[in-house]
């Protein structure tokens, strides 16, 4: 498989493409909305915080498209609390995409919580549920919902979004960490059930460090100006979304080369 951190989309790689994007406001989402729209998907923006998606949405509205002057970008709002959402919020997205599009070609699950961190020993009961609801359980409950719109895609393609505490288990991350374990288990087991018997592939992929409201919160003593910009790390998500990732699925990948181990003290 080509290394896909360094992967250029080329113009209008996803022309007519409906792609939803969870978390959509703010940070990675955000870029990946832009990106999306810029390479002519219809993006379709969920998120919680309506005035920013508002905003999101005339931005798209407003952008030009390189090298296709009558193209129209073309973004809609599906709004959704992931720590609020009921079966019918689920039910209600899912008809309107429907009745709108007729299909669904590709999920990004973006949005998550980082939740207080702290050590398992003293971790807080409440925090830890919304945190694996928000980002596992709605996560699940989204998919699930809206698979028969992704089944009716002639190449869909779902992504979730992983981190390194996910892949390695790090003191004092917690609930965040073990949400992101629990995605990775979802992505893998939801490929395997999908291969053979549809055109749905799923994967999992890391972002790595990245210059974002959540990055400051976890590490608010860094210096940010060292940390990737969302814009600069969303390409390898365009080629999940893109026809060249096609029979890719069930892998776990990422946008960053991985940060040298560190060196053990003397
Ligand atoms: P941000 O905090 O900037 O953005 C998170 C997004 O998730 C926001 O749009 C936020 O909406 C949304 N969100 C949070 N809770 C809910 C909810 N209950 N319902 C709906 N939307 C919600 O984080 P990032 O952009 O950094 O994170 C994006 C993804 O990348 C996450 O999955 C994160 O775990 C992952 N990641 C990020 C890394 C980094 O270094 N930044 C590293 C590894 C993984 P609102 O604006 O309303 O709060």
């Amino acid at each position: 498989m080509m290394d896909i951190r360094s992967y250029v989309p080329p113009p209008g790689l996803l022309e007519g493409r409906v792609v939803a994007i969870t978390g959509a406001g703010d940070g990675i989402g955000r870029a990946l909305a832009l990106r999306a729209a810029s390479l002519q998907a219809k993006v379709i923006l969920v998120g919680r915080n309506v005035r920013r998606l508002e905003a999101l949405e005339a931005e798209i509205a407003a952008m030009p498209i390189a090298g296709s002057p009558h193209a129209r970008p073309e973004a809609t709002i599906a709004p959704l609390d992931l720590e609020k959402a009921l079966a019918d919020d689920y039910d209600r997205l899912a008809d309107a995409l429907m009745q709108r599009y007729g299909r669904l070609d590709g999920l990004v699950h973006n949005a998550a919580a980082l939740g207080a961190l702290a050590p398992i020993e003293h971790a807080d009961m409440r925090n830890w549920c919304r945190v694996l609801h928000v980002n596992l359980t709605a996560a699940f409950a989204l998919t699930q919902v809206l698979l028969p719109a992704l089944r009716a895609s002639p190449d869909a393609s779902v992504i979730f979004t992983s981190s390194s505490v996910g892949r390695r288990g790090r003191a004092n991350w917690g609930a965040y960490a073990v949400s992101k374990f629990g995605v990775e288990g979802l992505s893998q087991v939801l490929a395997d059930e999908l291969s053979g018997n549809s055109t749905v592939r799923v994967n999992a992929i890391n972002p790595g460090p990245t210059r974002t409201r959540m990055r400051r919160q976890a590490y608010p003593a860094e210096n940010a100006e060292l940390v990737a910009l969302p814009e600069d790390i969303v390409n390898p998500y365009m080629w999940l979304l893109g026809p060249a990732s096609r029979g890719t699925t069930g892998q776990s990948l990422d946008c960053q080369a991985p940060a040298p181990p560190a060196v053990a003290k003397a």
